[in-house]
């Protein structure tokens, strides 16, 4: 058995691509595909469903589904969502894995931050590079290098890449879930710190909007018929805000809120926005039962009414044995390239806290290492995309040889 010799030669692929690949990051920054661009992540749609296309197998759109959004006047409406694309290949193999991206980024298209500069050879300030156009290359590469080898048969997968990641996936979640239960184990392709530790453990999250009603009335002749809506949210709001340290890693942040108007009127409306972080999946009862027992409070008070829009998004997504052993597998692989692989716990969250409620072992920093991310000077390291192509070939080429384990299979009895 001389595996290991034959994918180092299929590596060998990669050797000269940092060029094409940091061109084809260049080409995508430029295309604005802010989440709720429609018409840029319409044309970051076609250009990956081009670059994608390379892989042999059918590109398909797959449709989202829309996002219902609590409006500053505390209505409900449905904002469209961005299409998926999708691309299933060899979905028969022994080793079946999932693999998937966002095209969408956190900057809109009025956004100051729309172009790169390169801050020294190696390092690309643009936005998205590192979250995550240079991972869908890092992954893009990965497969072509699989491609090439002769064990492609043993290894079959499904890429899902979404346009909402970061608006937290509603539209998409579904799709993820679904494509998880087909899959053994999961790479995402978030981005890496600068120096290429990963994300283990991530905590869940939740997004939430409480809309209480009273009624207006004029401030001066009569005060006493009004009901102020923003008087009442100061209850929920610091109610809400005692939460957060009663369960460990709990954190409640009240974010934003809506309401008011012209200083002679009693406000009959306020929107309270917060987001939730939690380390225990049991804490999102808790937290809903404790926050609706605040909106009650308030429902029942005479002239008012409040109610709870939103919920819980992201599971937390906890250190497993499984996924343990997944991360040993990747530092196995890393080691044979030079490339140290760690890991730490992480308040963030993505669409692997999704799939890990799904049931399989996901690794979701498998993307270029940079930093910064959501900010302007958010940065990839060039250098990294190779390196990172070639790490996520090694660990699948060496799962589909059978020289590391199947991380979907491990210790897969005493799952549940
Ligand atoms: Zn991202």
């Amino acid at each position: 058995m001389t595996h290991s010799h034959n994918l180092m030669n299929d590596l060998a692929f990669l050797d000269d691509k940092r060029a094409p690949m940091t061109e084809q990051l260049l080409a995508w920054c430029g295309i604005n595909s802010g989440s709720t661009n429609l018409d840029g992540l319409k044309r970051m749609h076609a250009a990956l469903s081009d670059a994608f296309g390379g892989l042999g197998a059918e590109v398909e759109t797959i449709p989202s589904r829309p996002l219902p959004v609590v409006t500053r006047e505390g209505e409900i409406v449905e904002q469209p969502i961005g299409d998926m694309l999708r691309l299933v290949k060899r979905p028969q193999a022994p080793v079946r894995v999932l693999l998937t991206g966002h095209m969408d980024t956190v900057f809109p298209v009025d956004h100051p931050f729309q172009s790169e500069t390169f801050l020294d050879s190696d390092t690309l300030n643009a936005p998205g590079a590192a979250d995550m156009k240079g991972g869908l290359l890092v992954m893009l590469y990965a497969l072509l290098t699989i491609e090439q080898s002769p064990l492609a048969d043993q290894i079959g997968y499904e890429i899902l890449i979404n346009a909402d990641e970061e608006i937290g996936s509603q539209g998409s979640a579904h799709m993820l879930t679904e494509a998880a239960s087909r899959a053994h184990f999961a790479c995402v392709y978030e981005p890496a710190l600068a120096d290429g530790t990963l994300a283990g453990a991530r905590k869940g999250s939740g997004n939430f909007a409480a809309i209480i009603k009273g009624k207006s009335a004029h401030a001066g002749r009569e005060h006493h018929l009004g009901r102020n809506a923003l008087v009442a949210a100061v209850d929920f709001i610091s109610g809400i805000d005692r939460l957060s340290g009663q369960r460990e890693g709990l954190t409640v942040n009240v974010a934003r809120v809506d309401g008011g108007g012209p200083n002679n009127v009693v406000p009959d409306l306020a929107v309270v926005r917060f987001n939730v972080r939690l380390e225990q999946p049991d804490d999102s009862d808790w937290l809903l039962s404790e926050a609706n027992k605040l909106i009650a409070d308030i429902d029942s008070r005479e002239g008012f009414s409040a109610k709870l829009e939103g919920g819980f998004t992201r599971p937390p997504k906890p250190m497993t044995p499984q996924l343990d052993a997944f991360f040993r597998a990747l530092r196995a692989a890393g080691d044979e390239l030079g490339i140290g692989v760690d890991w730490v716990p992480t308040g963030g969250c993505c669409d692997g806290n999704n799939i890990a409620a799904a049931g399989i072992p996901v690794i979701d920093t498998l993307g270029v290492r940079g930093a910064h991310i959501h900010s302007a000077q958010e940065f990839a390291k060039l250098d990294s995309l190779v390196e990172r192509a070639k790490l996520s070939a090694l660990l699948l080429l060496k799962i589909a040889a059978g020289e590391l384990p199947n991380p979907g299979l491990f210790e897969k009895t005493e799952k549940n």
